[in-house]
């Protein structure tokens, strides 16, 4: 048995993309990633080479400090503890931390064991008198020296987010997603610094999409692996699966990069967070669907071979799509893309990969009431989707104007659909999770 000690950022999403800017999550990242890096790590635990060292099974997940016990000893695990929460809280000073210690005959295992201790470490309240809140974070009070260019007053935290974030704009240590992708894309083209220069990327030169992608059901993947544990290959990919898992991520997303990318210019997509089963990515509005059904494609792709012989059903990866202006405020678009995705999970039960989007520009900033539906539905009504979208404008908007005020089958829209040419052709939209008002809605955003 051995013992495991993690100890990271909880909530990390939340706590990267509560600044309104870009800038305050490219530095958060950025701190994340210097915080937890392996260098840095072995760094904080130096005087304590004797009981404890990095966990190599868990790979390289920002955020995420793991770490293995030699000894199996309490005093040692809450030591280290407050070593290692000691040095994220001075770097991370408002990002809420957890500690928990594990144990099982490997890592995965050990994570399907209930923590035998776990502590949480909520930032300390600040005790400054009320003064102006931080225009950044809205989380604490601005400091009196730190603004930024627009002159918005800043806390100590958003004043260091700015100065990191400043740091990778001038290619200076960038946040490891970063770093990571442009290695896999054998690139030295670095992604867009503005999320206006990523909007540019689109046809219409003011939206972007933000996506948000998670695995489904992870953690019965794993516990499946387990009860399998006495066949062999079972036995091996539980041993490597969180590296698996991380793995067929990041082929995913740099599949799917590849689906939208001409590989000369500067990569289309703004990477907020990549690590394990998460992805939360910007891209040009009109490359969205097509990102999407490239990364849950090729999700599902490479962790079946991975899978394969172990008996054990693989994961896959449902996602939610957000269409915004550029100009809009991150964390309002965070909150509602999570919303989506819980949404997509939720309606099929993560027994499959999904999809759950809204246009934020013309349903509005509140989740609406929109059938999430499976990849498998998106992969099958493409090519209708794309004859949707090569209608005319004019024609679409008169067909989705008709739609407001008549229900499919009366007579002004079968009228203008037989105009169209596309009497025969709707069928599927006709019925729910894609009607004929959603499909034209989605195509607003289709690449031309
Ligand atoms: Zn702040």
């Amino acid at each position: 048995m051995t013992v495991y000690l993690d100890i990271g950022v909880v909530y990390i999403q939340s706590w990267l993309t509560r600044t309104t800017k870009l800038r305050g999550r490219r530095g958060g990242s950025a701190m994340i990633s210097e915080a937890t890096a392996p260098d840095v790590v072995d760094g904080v635990i130096d005087g304590m080479r004797d009981k404890v060292v990095r966990n190599d099974e868990a790979g390289d997940i920002d955020g995420v400090v793991a770490l293995k016990l030699l000894v199996d000893d309490d005093d040692v695990g809450r030591q280290v503890e407050q070593i290692v929460v000691g040095h994220l809280r001075g770097k991370l000073p408002t990002a809420t931390l957890r500690a928990g210690q594990y144990i099982g005959e490997n890592y995965a295992a050990a994570r399907l064991n209930r923590a035998k201790w776990e502590n949480t470490w909520s930032p300390a309240v600040s005790d400054w008198p009320p003064g102006k809140p931080c225009e950044w974070c809205y989380s604490w009070p601005a400091t009196p020296n730190d603004a930024d260019e627009e002159n918005s007053r800043l806390c100590g935290e958003c004043a260091l987010r700015k100065a990191k974030a400043i740091d990778a704009e001038e290619g200076k240590p960038a946040p490891r997603q970063e770093k990571e992708l442009l290695s896999r894309l054998d690139t030295a083209t670095r992604v867009p610094n503005m999320m206006k220069d990523l909007a540019k990327l689109s046809g219409d030169g003011t939206h972007v999409a933000l996506i948000y992608a998670d695995g489904n059901a992870i953690g019965k993947f794993i516990g499946d692996l387990h009860r399998m544990r006495r066949e062999k290959r079972a036995r091996e990919l539980l041993e490597r699966v969180t590296k698996v898992i991380d793995e067929s991520t990041w082929q995913a997303l740099v599949a799917a990069v590849g689906e939208i990318w001409d590989g000369d210019t500067a990569p289309p997509m703004i990477p907020h967070l990549v690590g394990g089963d998460d992805v939360l990515v910007s891209v040009p509005a009109d490359q969205a669907w097509a990102f999407v059904r490239t990364l849950q494609s090729e999700f599902s792709r490479v962790i079946r071979h991975a899978t394969e012989g172990t008996g054990v059903t693989p994961p896959s990866l449902s996602a939610g799509i957000v269409f915004h202006h550029y100009i809009k405020p991150l964390h309002v678009m965070h909150d509602l893309v999570s919303t989506l995705l819980r949404s997509a999970k939720t309606e099929y039960h993560g027994a499959e990969a999904a999809i759950a989007w809204q246009d934020a520009t013309r349903d509005g900033e509140e989740p609406i009431d929109r059938t999430p539906f499976r990849h498998a539905k998106l992969e099958t009504e493409t090519p209708k989707l794309a004859e949707l979208a090569a209608l005319p404008n004019a024609a679409r908007q008169r067909l989705a104007e008709l739609l407001r005020s008549h229900e499919l089958g009366t007579k002004p829209v079968e009228q203008h659909l037989r105009r169209l040419g596309l009497a025969g052709k709707v069928a599927t939209f006709r019925e729910d999770p894609i009607l004929l008002a959603d499909a034209l809605g989605m195509v607003r955003w289709w690449r031309r």
